[in-house]
């Protein structure tokens, strides 16, 4: 008799912890599930796609989220390429505005500032950037920046008087002969203007036709790369106008081989609306070789590399 229910016990007991321990596992795995980011989203309305381009941001990222209210923009905009956490707030305004644009082009508009008018939400350009240093109608350099390694241009490779900084001429002398080599010649135009040249340049523009007309034109005081020593607007022999140059064979050499010597063309075709300036077949700006491959490479626009890249 004892020897009976000796055993009903042994194996009960057993039983009994197993039960326990199952219940315990599955108590745990529910909790974690209802504490998981997954559960969270979905039971916010966001559904298994959009929840899982969600689950690819930064936890405190999530937890931001979370605070909202479901908004379908978000997935859609999380998704792009460019997406910048920081900039979630400032997408999310301008879209009210401009729906029916596309998500790619709302990111890379809000990214380079285009969300702010031209010279408006203006910040100093970081010149801790070296080669790198932005400038644009949303990042100006002040009155008195000027750089200290500034080098005169020989006439061999310029008309009139010029001055670019020491590297980015040391490297345009490469290029030059590089082309040269091929029978082709790329002459510097215009590079560094002081802020007061461009101060002028403005000022009389908008004398004789008005401020719209001169800010389409010249940049304002402050906002024009030239005053960084690292731009230059280039030509060749034979060329009417600055638009001639697109035409010529230096033109195609350049498009192809600048970035090898560190120089990007700044304001490309069809990217008139984020670089704010019309496109420049002439205009390059040194930003250094390793800079400027990436650049090249990225396919996107100085203002847009330096948003996402840089800033
Ligand atoms: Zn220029």
């Amino acid at each position: 008799m004892r020897k009976r229910r000796l055993k009903k016990s042994a194996i009960i007991i057993p039983i009994i912890i197993i039960i326990i321990i199952i219940g315990i596992i599955i108590g745990i795995n529910f909790y974690k599930k209802i504490n998981s980011y997954s559960y969270k989203l979905e039971k916010l309305g966001y559904k298994k796609d959009e929840v899982e381009i969600l689950l690819k941001l930064k936890d405190d990222q999530i937890e931001n989220i979370l605070k909202r209210e479901k908004n379908i923009v978000i997935p859609r905009l999380v998704k792009q390429k460019y997406f910048i956490f920081e900039n979630l707030d400032r997408y999310l305004k301008y879209y009210k505005d401009h729906e029916k644009e596309k998500k790619e082009t709302i990111v890379s508009k809000v990214n380079v500032n285009r969300d702010s008018d031209y010279y408006t939400n203006t910040k100093p350009a970081d010149t801790s950037k070296g080669y790198g240093i932005l400038v644009n109608k949303y990042y100006y350099l002040s009155k008195d920046f000027a750089p200290d390694d500034l080098q005169d241009v020989s006439i061999l490779y310029s008309y009139g008087e010029q001055k670019l900084r020491k590297e980015a001429l040391e490297q345009f002398i490469n290029m030059f002969n590089a082309a040269k080599a091929e029978n082709i010649t790329i002459i510097v135009n215009s590079s560094y203007r002081t802020y007061q040249y461009q101060a002028d340049l403005w000022d009389n523009y908008s004398s004789a036709h008005g401020p719209e007309w001169a800010d389409s034109y010249a940049a304002r005081a402050g906002y024009s790369e030239h005053q960084t020593g690292l731009a230059l607007d280039v030509t060749t022999y034979g060329v009417k106008g600055q638009e001639g140059f697109e035409k010529t064979k230096a033109y195609e050499w350049m498009i192809n081989h600048s970035y090898e010597y560190g120089f990007i063309l700044r304001y490309p075709k069809g990217k008139e609306d984020t670089t704010g300036y019309s496109y420049e077949s002439w205009h390059y700006r040194y930003v250094g070789v390793d800079l400027a491959k990436k650049i090249h490479d990225s396919n996107l626009t100085f203002d847009e590399y330096y948003a996402y890249y840089m800033k």
